[in-house]
């Protein structure tokens, strides 16, 4: 079976800045990647590649075994297939919880309004917020509002969850409800890409930890490999400093 993502040469450059060297990342269906590193070291823009909100300069991805599109309808396709959640939890503020979720299962997937909005509310019970859906995101507590934006992305039913940093905004007491959000996602079989510092969540969640540094992929391990046997010194001073 193809993996659900491959990665193949890629390389990635701003201006004179190599920001991604030579990647190869291979992601099975149903795998639960956890991605780490130090701060700059290419992992939020090797997620927004994997969407296509960045280009590659150059190398391959492939989801589900098709090249990214360019743009277009194809585009818009291979987004709803590849669902991503960002540290800031970008919610529309002028519209309502249900109407966050159920908007581009209605406008981008061509959904029955009413079907998109009965799915929705689905959705947020099973993040734990069906009670909020007539709220506007404002009136909502971090965790929360990261749980709607969750919700969002599954409404267009992805093949794929990249997760980026999902409760680094957050007030250290909804970090946990976040997180078994993503926790119950993963044990569903939901093919996840998830760049963390809570160590907690890969040991618990993980198939796999990748450690990035200055653009690389330098360790590839399983969670129990990595946190006890990291090889590199690279790794080791990064452990050194998150445990
Ligand atoms: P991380 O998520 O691991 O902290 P990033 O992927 O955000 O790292 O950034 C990797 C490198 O690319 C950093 O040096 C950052 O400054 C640079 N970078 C990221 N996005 C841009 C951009 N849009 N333009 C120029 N440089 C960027
Ligand atoms: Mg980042």
């Amino acid at each position: 079976m193809a993996p659900m993502i491959e990665v193949t040469g890629a390389n990635k450059h701003f201006g004179d800045a190599h920001v991604l060297r030579d990647i190869d990342l291979e992601v099975a269906a149903g795998e639960v990647v956890v991605v780490v590193g130090p701060s700059g070291s290419g992992k939020s823009t090797l997620c927004r590649c994997l969407n296509r909100l960045e280009t590659l300069t150059s190398g391959e991805i492939r989801i589900d075994g098709r090249p990214l599109p360019a743009e277009g309808r194809a585009l818009a396709q291979l987004r709803a297939q590849v669902g991503m959640v960002f540290q800031s939890f970008n919610l529309f503020g002028h519209r309502t919880i249900l109407d966050n979720v159920a908007l581009s299962p209605i406008h981008v997937a061509k959904r029955d309004r009413a079907t998109a909005r009965a799915e929705g509310l689905e959705l947020l019970d099973r993040v734990g917020i069906a009670d909020q859906a007539g709220k506007y995101p404002a009136q909502l507590s971090g965790g929360q509002q990261q749980r709607a934006a969750i919700a969002r992305a599954l409404a267009m039913r992805p093949k794929v969850m990249l997760f980026d940093e999902p409760t680094s905004a957050l007030d250290p007491e909804m970090v946990s409800e976040v997180l078994d959000v993503m926790v119950g996602l993963a044990a569903e079989g939901m093919t996840m890409v998830v760049v963390t510092h809570e160590m907690g969540f890969a040991r618990r969640a993980a198939d796999r930890v990748v450690f990035m540094d200055a653009g690389q992929i330098v360790e590839s391990d399983t969670p129990d490999a990595f946190f006890t046997g990291a090889r590199s010194e690279r790794a080791r001073s990064f452990l050194s400093k998150v445990l």
